[in-house]
């Protein structure tokens, strides 16, 4: 890779959404610095949930305009279809015109290798073809949907569910998804063989495109935040003064929502379990409480107080849990006073917890979630489910299943799995392993990508 004597610019394309963002920044920063430099990094990006340039000093980031309206921005939050759909139509023409006229007219840079983009921004595809550019996916959810198909451990409830109120654009989507990515030059998915094998076999035999497994993105090394909202480090100080394997971390990512009343089902099993918690409540996923974006007020947390059941305030006061509205997850995950998490099962929340050998209590919402709460807990065993939403006693038990450290043959079961697995993602990106070999094709396969030569399809 270091002989590579030409630079070459490669342009890529996040989805705007925390879950996306997060995996193709790692992406950018593994292919950046494991090309020694080589290859020149251009993020295009809309406005809305801007990643910051000041965090990637080494990066040109070019933003387009999006198109949507306040209402629409909106939908990303409440219906993650309809908000993709719309992106998939308005950033077609400012795509384009950012690429034709602010990258490919540029004669003094490197020469466009190809275009790397988030899956579901399948409109990317056409654009590239147009320009004879190649156009590689980046898939950065979880691929384990394809051995669903009747197959233990799956469960009916368990097929994803979808957060939408137009089911017929949810399968457009998927359909032009997979349509997009059959005529792509390649898929980069953020896993790892032995964890996803047969997925992988499918995965190949159906898309016939070079597919390129080189997850766990993080454990290629720190990439710098792109978190959208600030994250509250005060947690880790507090964390600083809990035993060790204490803490029960509980996040439910960027998108998820609960109702008031499960706000108080969760509360109340906390205190019930008698567990120590590190809680994150993100402002609007109180669904009936806070909103974010346009509710900033001064007095939310009084709200959420307002809601809390007196028991659990008691016990929150006495120091036993802390709660912040968005925390530094990789950080909190790698802390040692953190003893398992409690998740709604997105990819990459999975992922970080598998890299840490952090054994999980799944509480799955919607996409992907559901099956990668499956596969944690009957697959590779490394968590418990809750299978009976948000309810108090159950939660309290299953805490105590989790977290419990004496006479907990259970709990020290999961633990020696989480290691195992923990093990198995740092091996895979040891020299010689599956994911440090596919990250050397796929670096490979960029430069010998030449944008001059006409894309068959
Ligand atoms: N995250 C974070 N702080 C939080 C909660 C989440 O930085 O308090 C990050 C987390 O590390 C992960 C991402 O947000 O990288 C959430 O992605 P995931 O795929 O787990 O879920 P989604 O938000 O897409 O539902």
């Amino acid at each position: 890779m270091a002989e590579q004597q030409h630079r070459r610019r490669l342009v890529l394309f996040p989805s705007p959404l925390q879950g996306h963002i997060n995996p193709m920044l790692q992406l950018a920063t593994i292919l950046h610095s494991h090309s020694k430099g080589a290859l020149s990094i251009t993020i295009i990006h809309i406005h809305f949930n801007s990643p910051n340039p000041s965090n990637y000093p080494n990066f040109t980031f070019l933003p387009i305009s999006d198109g949507l309206s306040q209402s629409q921005r909106k939908s990303s939050t409440e219906d993650l279809i309809a908000f993709a759909t719309l992106l998939n139509l308005s950033c077609v023409n400012p795509f384009r015109d950012c690429l034709v006229n602010k990258i490919l007219s540029q004669q003094h840079e490197p020469p466009v290798a190809c275009i790397i983009s988030d899956s579901s921004m399948h409109f990317t595809q056409p654009v590239a073809d147009s320009l004879q550019l190649p156009c590689i996916g980046l898939r950065t959810k979880s691929e384990l949907e394809a051995p669903v198909r009747e197959l233990p451990p799956l469960k009916v409830k368990d097929l994803p569910v979808v957060k939408t109120h137009n089911l017929e654009a949810f399968y457009q989507l998927v359909a032009d998804m997979v349509k997009q990515t059959k005529a792509s030059a390649g898929l980069i998915v953020n896993s790892f063989e032995s964890l996803d094998q047969s997925a992988f076999q499918l995965l190949s035999q159906e898309f016939a495109v070079p597919i390129f497994p080189i997850g766990p993105f993080k454990k290629f090394g720190p990439a710098s935040s792109s978190s959208l909202l600030t994250q509250d480090q005060s947690c880790i100080s507090w964390l600083n003064k809990q035993p060790p394997s204490s803490v029960v971390y509980i996040s439910f990512g960027s998108a998820a929502t609960i109702s008031e009343a499960q706000l108080v089902e969760i509360a109340m099993g906390l205190a019930n379990s008698e567990q120590s918690f590190l809680w994150v409540i993100r402002p609007g996923s109180v669904v009936g409480s806070c909103r974010s974006d346009d509710d900033k007020d001064k007095n939310e947390d009084d709200k959420f107080t307002e809601l809390l059941p007196q028991k659990f305030n008691e016990i929150f006061m006495s120091g036993r849990g802390c709660i912040v509205k968005w925390a530094p997850q990789e950080e909190v995950l790698a802390h040692p006073s953190i003893g398992g998490f409690w998740t709604h099962s997105g990819w990459n929340s999975t992922l970080e917890s598998i890299c840490e050998g952090v054994p999980m209590l799944c509480w799955p919402c919607f996409g992907d979630q559901k099956v990668n709460a499956r596969f944690v807990s009957k697959v590779w065993r490394v968590g418990l489910q809750l299978e009976n939403g948000l309810e108090r006693e159950e939660i309290e038990r299953s805490l105590r299943r989790l977290m419990m450290q004496e006479n907990n043959k259970e709990r020290e079961e999961l633990m020696v799995r989480a290691k195992d697995l923990k093990e198995m993602a740092e091996l895979c990106q040891r020299e010689g392993g599956s994911s440090f070999q596919s990250l050397q094709n796929l670096i490979d396969y960029i430069f010998s990508r030449n944008s001059d030569l006409k894309i068959a399809n």
